[in-house]
């Protein structure tokens, strides 16, 4: 299957600690890919270089083969094709669920609100909160909120989701809703890189792990077989500090 996502020899440094040092990786269409690791092993550093959050250094990032470049004519497209999920789920608070989810359709997408309205329906339904659309965040529980900017980046169809530790903002109970969305998306085939402490959604739904150590790539493996069996010594010690 084809790449959808490549980033190659990318490097970004925050005065003097290189945050992503000199990283290349892949990620095919349908893939779903966990970035795990240590805090501060520049996970999310490089979720957002991928994501045009962050400038790197070095290196380039390609979208179906196109570099994302902020000096082409194409970036903002490219950057419309992915969907980033923040761990403070960056709603806006003084907007309905409603308004969340139509802003983009309406505001940068021009689309009518009737035909927002009913895309951000759907998508509110797919996540099981349809009867909250009229709602302000501050009325929602943290899953919920998480659950609704999941469905605000859906609206745009993304051809790629990015999760920034969708649920290490939220109370333990809440994260089970979170990942059942995420679980879901997965099946129906979304492509999805995935910043997570979550374990036990890496081993089960990820087909893919990229083990982060000092912006480095210490390991990348299949799931399954960098659970049962991690190759590098450095994995074994991480996993037999989070697996309980
Ligand atoms: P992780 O997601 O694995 O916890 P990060 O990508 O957040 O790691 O961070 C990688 C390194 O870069 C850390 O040393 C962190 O302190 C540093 N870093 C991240 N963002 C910034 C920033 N905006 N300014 C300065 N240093 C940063």
């Amino acid at each position: 299957m084809e790449n959808i996502i490549e980033v190659k020899d990318l490097t970004k440094e925050y005065k003097n600690i290189k945050a992503v040092d000199n990283l290349s990786f892949e990620v095919k269409k349908g893939e779903i890919v966990c970035l795990i690791g240590p805090s501060g092993s520049g996970k999310s550093t490089v979720l957002r270089c991928i994501h045009g959050l962050e400038v790197p250094e070095t290196g380039h990032v390609y979208l179906n083969g196109e570099v994302l470049d902020p000096k082409k004519s194409n970036y903002q497209e490219l950057r419309n094709k992915m969907g980033f999920v923040f761990q403070h789920f960056n709603l806006f608070p003084h907007m309905t669920v409603l308004e969340n989810l139509t802003l983009s359709l309406t505001k940068v997408r021009h689309m009518e609100e009737e035909k927002a309205n009913e895309i951000a329906c759907n998508y509110l339904t797919r996540v099981g909160l349809l009867d909250k659309k009229d709602e302000y965040p501050n009325k929602l529980s943290g899953g919920q909120k998480q659950r609704v900017a999941i469905a605000r980046s859906l609206c745009t169809s993304p051809e790629i989701m990015l999760f920034d530790e969708p649920t290490s903002a939220l109370d333990p109970e809440m994260v089970i809703e979170v990942l059942e969305v995420m679980q879901q998306l997965a099946k129906e085939g979304m492509t999805m890189i995935v910043v997570t402490h979550e374990m036990g959604f890496a081993k089960t739904v990820a087909d893919r792990v990229i083990f982060l150590e000092n912006g480095k790539i210490v390991e990348e493996n299949d799931a399954k077989a960098f659970y049962e069996n991690p190759k590098t010594e450095r994995a074994q010690d991480f996993l037999k500090k989070v697996m309980h």
